[in-house]
């Protein structure tokens, strides 16, 4: 039976019952680099990046993919090659910018923690602006640049207590989350930066939240914003030359219905425009919103274990390589490879190998399916990967990377040795 919906993903597709990402008939990438395995469309990426700049065209723009949605190399060559810089959080994820070729001069960085070690790196490495979290880090960022005989180029995030409406483990912008300086405190917070010698105050910015479905937050947290920028001018203390909006833009995991990025920016841009802001360079930093629909996790059904109370699917993919279900509940879409059912339909959870409770990746999902068959978990692109972990000396997935025909390994499947090649016996009493 095939499934009638295949939440948001614009490249996924069933050809005679068999599904296909682009041109490549997702069971034959099973068999040829095993299970679990992340498969990707380019076509998809790009198709989401293209609903920004279309949004954007004609204005000055600097679209930062926030790459902790998805940090793969390859991922990242592609998002540069297409005139993206990047969203950073971590000394880390500065390595892979560069590892993939980025222009460094395109990199923000985000992060209510970063160290000396990590201001250092990003100063050396010259990157475009440093999104300051706490006055804290202002005093610390400024005595670093100074030791280094530089300006550090800084915005400083601001908290605008806007109600992203999303799950509260995603929602960044209001008082009670740790991100950001609250709105209150900003206009001080600039002042202190102005008189600091090692900064040099370049933009301003905020990210109130992830899987955002509704336009209102957006507007709200644009206005508050401009109304800061204008009082930051007004009162001489810098110019503002770029305005970051964030990221945060939601995709379909399960008939969700985000503003599609073009039509979203292209209110926000009249909102701006009318305030007269518009005419400044702008920058966000999305995400999931443009990987997480590009994305399936292709999974082999290992046992049916029918119940009282319940029939578990038990599949070779778990919590460590797919972990928002059990992070935040979040659904996936599950649906078989080949859709010409031989087995009854059932209702099942579906749940990996791991030992948590915790471990699913679906719950009463019906499905008609026998122990070899494969399934896809959809909509996988962002925060699965890169959140994924070897809990239970699980080695990592393979990734590929499909262009249209083409499938590029972008990523081999980890070996059990990688996992514990940097651990240590204890030496032999002598
Ligand atoms: C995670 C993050 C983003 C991206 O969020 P998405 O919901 O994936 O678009 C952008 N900016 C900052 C500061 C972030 O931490």
């Amino acid at each position: 039976m095939i499934p009638s919906v295949l939440p948001g993903q614009p490249q996924l597709h069933y050809r005679d019952q068999a599904l296909y990402l682009e041109d490549r008939r997702l069971s034959d990438l099973a068999r040829e680099h095993g299970t679990p395995l992340y498969v990707y469309s380019q076509a998809s990426m790009l198709q989401a990046l293209a609903a920004y700049q279309r949004g954007f065209a004609g204005r000055r723009v600097q679209i930062c993919y926030a790459m902790k949605a998805n940090s793969s190399l390859a991922v990242l060559q592609l998002f540069a090659q297409n005139g993206c810089g990047f969203d950073i959080v971590s000394g880390g994820e500065l390595q892979r910018v560069l590892a993939a070729g980025g222009d460094p001069a395109k990199v923000i960085f985000s992060g209510v923690g970063k160290s000396r070690a990590e201001m250092r790196q990003a100063l050396e490495a010259g990157i475009g602006c440093f999104n300051v979290e706490s006055e804290a880090e202002l005093e610390v960022l400024s005595e670093v640049a100074q030791a280094m005989g530089l300006r550090a180029p800084i915005s400083i995030r601001v908290n605008p207590n806007v109600d992203a409406k999303t799950h509260p483990y995603i929602s960044t912008g209001l008082k009670g989350n740790k991100f950001g300086i609250a709105h209150e405190r900003t206009l001080d917070t600039y002042r202190r930066a102005a008189q600091l010698p090692g900064l040099r105050i370049v933009g301003i910015d905020c990210h109130i939240g992830s899987q955002i479905t509704e336009e209102t937050p957006y507007l709200d947290a644009m206005d508050r914003l401009l109304d800061l920028v204008q009082a930051i001018e007004a009162a001489g203390i810098a110019t503002i030359h770029h305005i970051d909006f964030g990221g945060g833009l939601g995709i379909d995991y399960n008939g969700d219905t985000p503003p599609a990025a073009d039509a979203l920016w292209s209110r926000l841009l009249a909102k701006l425009d009318a305030r007269g802001y518009g005419d400044r360079l702008l920058m966000i930093e999305p995400g999931r919103s443009l990987v997480g629909n590009a994305g399936v996790c292709l999974t082999e059904v290992l046992y049916l274990k029918p119940g009282e109370q319940k029939n578990f699917c038990v599949v070779d993919a778990a919590m460590n390589d797919l972990p928002r279900p059990a992070m935040y509940q979040a659904y996936h879409a599950i649906v078989p490879l080949d859709a010409a059912a031989k087995a009854p339909e059932q209702v099942y959870d579906v749940v990996g190998p791991i030992c948590e409770s915790g471990d699913w990746l679906g719950k009463d999902r019906s499905l008609a399916v026998a122990a070899g068959d494969m399934l896809a978990v959809l909509s996988t692109g962002a925060y699965c990967s890169s959140m994924g972990s070897t809990y239970n000396t699980r080695a990592r997935p393979a990734e590929v990377l499909v262009d249209g025909a083409q499938a590029h390994l972008i990523r081999a499947r980890e070996g059990i040795s990688d996992i514990f090649r940097c651990e240590r016996l204890i030496p032999p009493k002598p």
